[in-house]
């Protein structure tokens, strides 16, 4: 027989007193009154030892050791079943592991090397006479289970712990009065504080100081009507660093029940700056000339539909300037096409000098320029502006060391005398700086034949 649970129930009680492997059980155990049958039934492994030998292993423990039969187990010395780490405990006597209730985590080495971890209780014998030497039970529980379940979940967190480290978004915990419990360093790094500083701060210290009174009632709303249009969703805000400076982030918040009628709530914010400014490129971009940053001609229509709008309100007067530069294609085969957008981005700073700030210089296509002047009064005014236009267009524009000369064709249209749409207008201003180069060139005129 190897194993203790083959033996037969109809046994003596004599016979059913020995070892699984058949052997008489220690005669102690008698007189102590353990049944063979209830140990054999124990989940735990028991043994029993003397002197630091082991006299007995019940079914379990064979089992838990992966021992065939007692021959392995029966008078060996007990400390060999534990790790060498254990030898040093060992060696201050079973008696210390008696007085500790609780029991003591060690590591046991079955048969075949496997390693186990368990919870070893001992017990003291108190069957056996004083002068003999004293018998210990030592009960181990086998908790390979729980302690890897709890690895598994130290390794978790740890791996949480470190995505949380190195994640590059802000992560903040606040309860449900918004008091900062948890912080990582990336929102540490963006809000530009110490987490000793951060934790137990109210929320709102990093919220735009016109903001914050939002945010209370918000709160206010998800706590009293349970509306929560600020749980789950994206947000933006205008968030505070500590030095006072603020920054356009991203919100996301999840609530968590803590299970206790409480609550908690996780924000994760991203500083959208980068963002933004890009945003507000790819805007400027889509409206403006990328040449010379003047509006580009979808800008410069809305522009003028508005002006008019203006100008039909005031009962005023408009004169919107068609500006063609003369013979420019030949700066750029003189000089070069770099020469070429150097001379143009001089020519936009050198119209915007000559106008309002209400008014509007655009560029609309190769070296063509259009002007609208608000509110310009009588035909004379926009006349000296369009002289003055030629005059410092046609003053040499220096790049380097060569002096680029240009000249200027302008086509001046008035509304609302000329035309009573602002397509018509441009036509109007258009031909007439077609009759400017007709003319032969570097001047202006108003349009003759009103297009309406
Ligand atoms: P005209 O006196 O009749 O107006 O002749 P022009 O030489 O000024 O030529 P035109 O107005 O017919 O054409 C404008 C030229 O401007 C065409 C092209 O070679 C040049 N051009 C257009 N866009 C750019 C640009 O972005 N940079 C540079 N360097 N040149 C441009
Ligand atoms: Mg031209």
């Amino acid at each position: 027989m190897t194993d203790g649970t083959d033996m037969d129930d109809g046994q003596t009680p004599a016979a059913s007193q020995q070892n699984p492997d058949g052997r008489a059980l220690p005669e102690f155990m008698g007189r102590a009154g353990f049944e063979r049958e209830l140990l054999d039934n124990s989940s735990n492994l028991i043994c029993f030892c003397r002197c630091g030998t082991i006299e007995y292993v019940n079914t379990r423990g064979m089992r838990i050791l992966r021992a065939k039969n007692t021959d392995n187990l029966i008078g060996r010395p007990v400390i060999d079943l534990f790790d060498q780490d254990a030898s040093f405990l060992f060696a201050a006597g079973l008696d210390k592991f008696a007085r500790n209730d609780e029991g003591t985590l060690l590591k046991l080495q079955s048969l075949d090397g496997t390693w186990i971890d368990v919870n070893m209780r001992v017990f003291q014998l108190d069957c056996v006479g004083a002068q003999a030497d004293p018998v210990y039970m030592i009960e181990c529980n086998d908790i390979s289970r729980y302690v890897k379940a709890s690895e598994q979940t130290l390794h978790r967190e740890a791996r949480m712990a470190r995505i949380l480290e190195t994640i590059t978004e802000g992560i903040i915990t606040i309860d449900e009065m918004g008091t900062i419990e948890d912080i990582n360093p990336a929102a540490l790094k963006m809000f530009g504080i110490s987490k000793q500083l951060a934790v137990g701060q109210n929320i709102k210290v990093f919220m735009k100081a016109d903001e914050r009174a939002n945010v209370d009632d918000a709160v206010a709303r998800h706590f009293t009507t349970g509306e929560a249009n600020v749980i789950g969703g994206l947000c933006e805000a205008e968030a505070a660093r500590a030095d006072g400076t603020t920054f356009p982030v991203e919100i996301t918040i999840s609530e968590i029940d803590e299970g206790d009628g409480r609550r908690k709530y996780i924000g994760v914010m991203r500083d959208i700056t980068v963002r933004k400014q890009q945003l507000k490129q790819i805007e400027f971009l889509a409206h403006h000339d990328a040449l010379t940053g003047l509006p580009n001609r979808h800008l410069f229509d809305d522009r003028l539909n508005q002006a008019l709008i203006v100008t039909d309100r005031r009962k005023s007067r408009l004169a919107l300037m068609f500006i063609d530069l003369d013979k420019f294609k030949s700066i750029n085969d003189k000089f070069g096409h770099e020469v070429g957008d150097i001379v143009l981005k001089s020519v936009a700073t050198r119209l915007l000098n000559r106008v309002r700030a209400s008014d509007t210089v655009a560029r609309v296509g190769g070296d063509e320029f259009v002007v609208i002047l608000d509110d310009v009064g009588e035909n004379e005014n926009a006349a000296q502006i369009a002289q003055e236009m030629i005059d410092t267009l046609t003053a040499p524009i220096e790049v380097g060391r060569e002096k680029c000369e240009v000249g200027a064709s302008i086509g001046i249209a008035m509304y609302p005398e000329d035309a009573d749409t602002a397509s018509i207008l441009l036509a109007c201003a258009d031909e007439a700086m077609y009759r400017v180069k007709a003319m032969g060139r570097n001047g202006f005129e108003f349009s003759m034949r009103p297009i309406k």
